[in-house]
């Protein structure tokens, strides 16, 4: 197996089983090695750290093991074994009541680079690295292999998410057939854009909050915010809303909240949705209208280089749904940037609530669902904080 070597002091990371080996780090080149190659990482005295993927970035190494190892077809299905086994701790493994669920969660799973969702049999592999994508049949045949009979299509959604130098610009039908896809989440039913839907077709990281969201909006006038394709939406419907009402800047994303709040009945009466953007919509809004808006938008701050313009875009927001919501009303609102952490947020909402001259309870800190695992030795996964915050005057 190839080798790359660390410089001198260089090694407290991965002794602390941090899953990445910056570039900067290592000493000398790497001609020898092929994008996606399996290699050994030795500290400067040539002793073994780790085994990973070789990627030539700046994180050259996505670490997938601490111990000496042949990674050959039974070690990449004891780790998927043991990311179905945990999901079947939180009770998704054959659930009729929740059909979508993320299986294995890159390095929250130990899995570095790879991603791959279930929507109800039908499974989306997402690469992150090479060397996840060169296992891909590996990943197809583990996957039939842990259940037989109840996969309807196998689909490799990479092209967005590999380097843009690498030679992978299709997604591809890897078994199966895609048919159209309808899933439950907690009960709540949603059609699924696997192939031109955002992310892997559905933010499922949100699954435990809109169950939340469900349960407060009783009698309650909801607005949804960056709704994508109605997630919050359906659940406050079917939690008792009195009026629901759904804003997205893709006209896309609103045709099928639409058709997704149909689903629901004679409750999608109490549905409208606005293909607008949230900042115009925001700013246009009567005052003391709804009692429960959803603040959801998209990384604001996708590096740390854009953190500080990030911030500025949350806290504008945030200032104004306090401002607009109604007295004693509850704001959930979100941040899925890295680059933010919980802390910074917490102080963005506390600039906002200083700004719009509000007094602000926290009643509740939220974060990504359970099938979204954080590897405690890489809290840069810690990636969705939200908080629920009642505000009054
Ligand atoms: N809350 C959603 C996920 C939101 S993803 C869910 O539960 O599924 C972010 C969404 O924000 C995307 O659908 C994107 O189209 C939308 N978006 C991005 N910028 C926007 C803007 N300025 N105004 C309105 N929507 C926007």
């Amino acid at each position: 197996m190839k080798k790359i070597f660390l410089q001198r002091g260089k090694d407290k990371s991965l002794r602390r089983f941090h899953p990445w080996v910056f570039s900067g780090a290592c000493a000398g080149k790497f001609s020898h090695l092929e994008e996606g190659e399996v290699v050994e990482v030795y500290d400067a005295d040539k002793n073994y750290l780790a085994t990973g993927h070789f990627h030539n970035s700046s994180i050259c190494v996505r670490v997938f093991s601490f111990k000496q190892v042949v990674p050959d077809y039974d070690f990449w299905k004891k780790k998927i074994g043991k990311a179905v086994s945990y999901r079947k701790t939180l009770s998704l493994i054959n659930n009729p009541n929740t059909t979508i669920f993320r299986m294995v969660n890159g390095e929250g799973d130990s899995l570095p680079g790879l991603i791959i969702d279930w929507f109800d049999g039908n499974v989306v592999l997402q690469f992150h690295s090479m060397g996840m994508f060169l296992l891909r049949d590996t990943f197809k045949n583990i996957l039939l292999e842990l259940f037989p009979g109840q996969i309807k299509s196998i689909y490799d959604k990479s092209s967005a998410t590999l380097l843009p130098d690498s030679s992978v610009t299709n997604d591809e039908l890897l078994f199966g057939q895609l048919d159209e896809v309808c899933v439950r989440e907690n009960g709540v039913p949603f059609y699924i854009d696997i192939i031109n839907g955002q992310k892997t077709g559905f933010f499922i990281d949100q699954r435990d909050n809109r169950k939340i969201v469900g349960e407060f909006a009783k009698g309650k006038r909801v607005l949804n915010l960056f709704c994508y394709t109605g997630g919050f939406s359906g659940y406050a419907l079917q939690g008792g809303a009195e009026v629901v009402h759904s804003v997205d800047i893709s006209k896309k994303a609103i045709e099928w909240t639409d058709r997704n709040m149909a689903m629901l009945g004679d409750l999608a009466t109490k549905h409208a949705s606005y293909a607008e953007n949230v900042f115009d919509f925001l700013n246009d809004m009567p005052d003391d209208y709804y009692d429960l808006i959803v603040l959801d938008p998209p990384a604001f701050a996708k590096h740390h280089r854009v953190k500080e313009q990030g911030i500025k875009g949350y806290r504008n927001i945030n200032k104004k749904a306090m401002e607009k919501i109604r007295n004693g009303g509850l704001l959930f609102t979100f941040s899925c940037s890295q680059a933010i952490d919980k802390e910074d947020f917490q102080t963005i909402a506390f600039s906002a609530a200083a700004i719009a001259g509000k007094e602000v309870r926290i009643v509740k800190q939220l974060h990504q669902s359970m099938d979204h695992p954080i590897n405690i030795f890489h809290p840069e996964g810690d990636y969705l904080k939200g908080l629920v915050l009642q505000i009054q005057d």
